[in-house]
Order: structure tokens, then sequence, then C-alpha cells
């Protein structure tokens, strides 16, 4: 690897630090099974290893609600895989992509253009129809550290096809996860949907 890559690399990585601040997850639970392991972590091999994963997989039934993880402005509303769709909402110097979501349109008042604020409930899960032997219901979350340009899905690109800009969002939603409980928005996002307020170390899982 060239001295300029190693540096460029390098500054990737101070740019999303920069770029990412504290994230409110999505859910207001732990989903049962992790995001960090199998078919649903990031990096997992998809299309019998011709692409990477380039998301972390929530699972949760089918119109669970989803949560604005910071404030933001809806920039996409679309189809995506298996008959849902994506939201993307620039989150100002950062994009998320909320896959899988219900195509069945956004909450009330909320479309392209619309600003929302962290904690707003902007979406819910979808269901993935036409998969086989694989849980069909879940977030595709995806993270951009924004310093890219054009469209979010890049199937010319190597590994991920996915533009350059794209993270790991694995420690992010662990952050999140371990700040639930801990800060205000996410108690009361948990209060509003009646579930018990957690521990940081022992949400509810589902
Ligand atoms: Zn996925």
């Amino acid at each position: 690897m060239s001295g300029h890559k190693v540096l460029s690399k390098s500054m990737e990585s101070h740019k999303a630090l920069i770029a990412i601040p504290r994230l409110i997850f999505p859910l207001a639970f732990q989903p049962k099974w992790s995001y960090h392991e199998g078919m649903r972590r990031f990096g997992a091999d998809r299309d019998h290893g011709n692409r990477k994963h380039a998301g972390c997989d929530l699972y949760a039934p089918a119109g669970t609600p989803i949560y604005a993880c910071a404030d933001g402005v809806i920039l996409r509303y679309e189809n995506f895989y298996h008959q849902t769709h994506a939201l993307e909402v620039d989150h100002g110097g950062f994009i998320i992509r909320y896959g899988e979501v219900s195509p069945y349109g956004l909450p009330k008042g909320l479309k392209v253009g619309s600003r929302v604020s962290a904690g707003q409930q902007i979406a819910k899960v979808g269901h993935l129809v036409g998969l086989r032997g694989l849980k069909s219901d879940m977030i595709h979350f995806e993270l951009y550290g924004g310093w890219g340009s054009g469209k979010l899905s890049a199937p010319q690109l190597p590994a991920f096809k996915r533009r350059a800009d794209l993270l790991d969002p694995t420690p992010h939603l662990d952050l999140a996860l371990m700040r639930a409980g801990q800060t205000t928005t996410p108690r009361t996002l948990l209060s509003l949907v009646g579930a018990p307020i957690p521990l940081p170390t022992a949400l509810p899982a589902m």
C-alpha cells in the first residue's frame, strides 16, 4: 500500500470520528439476534461471495416503529429489496439508509425533504417477500460518512457495491445501545412504547 493510501485511510477514520456523533438506537429494544454475528453482521458474504453485506441487520417484527438516530432531513424513500423500501436521511454530515422498511408510506406529515428530530418515528419495519428459511423482518442499517457523492448503491464498485464513504455501523450501534437507559431521549422512547426502562447491559431482548 502506498503512503498516500495509508494516509487517506487514516484520514477517513478521522473523518468518521468527527462526522458521526452520538446516535440513538433506531429500535426501542435490543434485537435478540445479534447484529455482530452470522448473516446479520456487516461484511458477511452475500450472493455466494460476490458481494459483502453493507449494513447491520436489526431483526424486529414487521410494523415495529423505527426512530431517527439523529436530527436530519429525509433524502429519499424508494424501492429496495424484496418489496421493501429504503429511507435515506441526511443527518447533517453523515447519512443513514434505513433499509428494508415498510413500503406503505411514511408516518403522517413526513415526506422527502421533511426535517426529522432525533428519536422521532420515521418508518416501520418492513417484510421481505420471497425469502426462504431466513428471517424476513428487519432494519437493514447502512451508514455513510457523507464525503462521498452520487447514489449510495454503486454496483460497479467491488466488495460492498456501495459508495466509497460506506462505514461499518457496528460500533456506532453498540454505543447507542450502551447509552440507552442512560440518556433522556432513549428513556423517553422506551417509555413511549411501554417497554421497561432497562439498565444499559440488560435491554429487553426481542
Ligand atoms: Zn441486511
